[in-house]
């Protein structure tokens, strides 16, 4: 489920980017300073690069001190919003969530999906009124959040057929999770004296208070194992930073510039490798 794999091989961004040496701070220091409030000697936290709940590698973590528990609780809300949107394929791989618990769907107010001793049992609700699932817990009409599963139902002589299409990735704070994924994926492989650089207050003020606009690029995995990989970040000539990792299906490349400097390159980049329509930028522009 959790791999994590720094190969020098992957299918993008540039080429004209390089793989950056991994120099990994393994010492602890006593003076830790945080990556994301920059204070220091701070009560510190184990800080699970991949949300636990989607199946982080066990060792992708940051546990030097990198992360005030202030910061870490703080930013939570940011990882719950990306396992939210990753519900529906956690859930379908079977991704044990924290503390080993059954993967479960109960985000989305028209559906629940449970795990039992029988195996998944999902509800839908496409009633315009409440109505009891399969668990005794009571499902919201269908239409009441942009977060609904909008499922449709035919039936063929003995068979019954369901097919929904499941919102991804339209909460603003998903952006701001993935982001926040990208440079503690940063932190990890180049330490915390480079990621407490300057260059990186965007990124910071992006992640903790919603200041300024970033986007970051997604494409669908080439095969369909639910895996969740990290490559070793990229540096341009101009001296930045983009990380590209997996989640689940979907491989992201997310710039880590402070004025996204790099983002158009990347774009360029994807139109060759996927053409126009096999990739997608968010936020989706309006
Ligand atoms: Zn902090």
């Amino acid at each position: 489920m959790g791999t994590y794999t720094p190969i020098e091989k992957v299918r993008f961004p540039c080429p004209s980017f390089r793989h950056v040496p991994i120099h990994r701070t393994l010492r602890k220091t006593c003076m830790a300073t945080c990556i994301w409030c920059k204070g220091v000697g701070l009560p510190s936290a184990l800080e699970h690069i991949i949300p636990e709940s989607l199946g982080c590698p066990e060792d992708f973590v940051l546990s030097n001190g990198e992360v005030c528990r202030r910061c870490n609780n703080g930013l939570a809300h940011l990882d719950q919003s990306v396992v939210e949107d990753f519900d529906f394929l956690s859930y379908m791989a079977d991704v044990p969530r924290k503390k080993g618990r059954p993967p479960t769907i109960r985000s989305r107010g028209n559906v629940v999906g449970t795990t039992g001793p029988g195996g998944r049992e999902v509800s839908i609700n496409m009633e315009r009124y409440s109505v009891n699932a399969h668990d005794g817990s009571t499902l919201g009409p269908f239409g009441r959040s942009p977060r609904n599963i909008d499922a449709t139902f035919e039936h063929d002589g003995q068979m019954a057929k369901t097919s929904f299409s499941v919102p991804f990735g339209q909460n603003p704070k998903f952006v701001r999770g993935i982001v926040k994924i990208a440079f503690s994926s940063l932190v990890y492989f180049l330490g915390t004296d480079t990621a407490l650089a300057e260059s990186f207050n965007p990124i910071r003020l992006y992640v903790r208070e919603n200041k300024g606009e970033r986007r970051i690029l997604l494409t669908s995995g080439t095969d369909e194992g639910y895996r969740n990989q990290v490559w070793s970040p990229w540096k341009s000539e101009s001296g930045h930073y983009a990380v590209t990792f997996r989640l689940a299906f979907v491989e992201f490349c997310v710039d880590l510039s402070p004025r996204m400097d790099l983002f158009p390159e990347l774009e360029q980049k994807m139109i060759e490798m996927y053409g126009k329509s096999g990739w997608t930028s968010l936020p989706i522009a309006l």
